[in-house]
């Protein structure tokens, strides 16, 4: 058995089910997976494990998702898995990555870049991404990485090397593995983190938001100055 898959075996049988906006459900004979909203219905259409990631690509007004930990997972669908193998397929088509990214963070051994450090290797068109100011790290980070209407992983990275936190703007259960981040926006903490679920964790920033402070740096070079 893979590590994925023991942990994964291991949180499905301590009855955490929920990843994301994900809900994985024991069936006859497997599980099911679906919208963590959609649980109880029976319109729900059915899927193969294989067309998982086209499940993933779009939202339900069929805009395309580039941020594919963003709250905005389709609703309608089914999957049938008839074993862990299967659901972790499922799981990985959906949120890419943040299994291996968990099982890291378990064993103590994830690594994380703070964005000072990530800005400053980027090269090319994203070089000036390094320029930005404090203030709109803050402002910007807060905004863009905010779990209601923005991203649902756990910021586990810093702004620098003085390990400051990534912006004000963010409550302090964005940062916080424990807290459930599709709920901590409508509920309390305690809430949130009694009702147990598999975090999505982020190790360091992405090139979503590396592009984003590209823009914000560009923007100001562009605005007239004060006369
Ligand atoms: S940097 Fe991390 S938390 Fe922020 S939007 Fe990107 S993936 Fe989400």
């Amino acid at each position: 058995m893979k590590e994925s898959e023991r942990l994964l075996h291991s949180l499905v049988a301590g009855k955490i089910s929920r990843i994301g906006q994900l809900e994985i459900s024991p069936s006859e004979g497997g599980f099911i997976l679906c919208h963590r909203e959609d649980v109880g219905r029976t319109d729900l259409k059915n899927y193969e494990i294989d067309d998982a990631l086209e499940v993933a690509k779009f939202d339900d007004a069929r805009s395309y998702r580039p941020l594919k930990t963003a709250p905005t997972l389709r609703h309608g669908w089914k999957i049938f898995a008839r074993d862990l193998l299967q659901v972790e397929r499922v799981i990985e088509a959906i949120y890419p990555g943040r299994l291996a990214v968990l099982h890291a963070f378990k064993s103590g051994q994830v690594t994380t870049t703070s964005l000072r450090e990530t800005l400053n290797r980027q090269s090319g068109i994203y070089r000036v991404a390094r320029k930005i100011s404090e203030q709109e790290i803050d402002g910007l980070v807060g905004d863009f990485c905010r779990s209601d209407g923005g991203c649902l992983r756990t910021i586990l990275w810093k702004r620098d090397a003085s390990d400051k936190i990534p912006s004000s703007k963010l409550p302090s259960e964005k940062f916080d593995p424990a807290v459930d981040q599709y709920l901590s926006p409508k509920k309390l903490r305690s809430a949130a983190a009694a009702t147990e679920s598999i975090p999505l964790l982020c190790q360091e920033a992405c090139n979503l938001l590396v592009a984003a402070c590209r823009d914000a740096v560009k923007t100001e070079g562009a605005a007239p100055s004060a006369p």
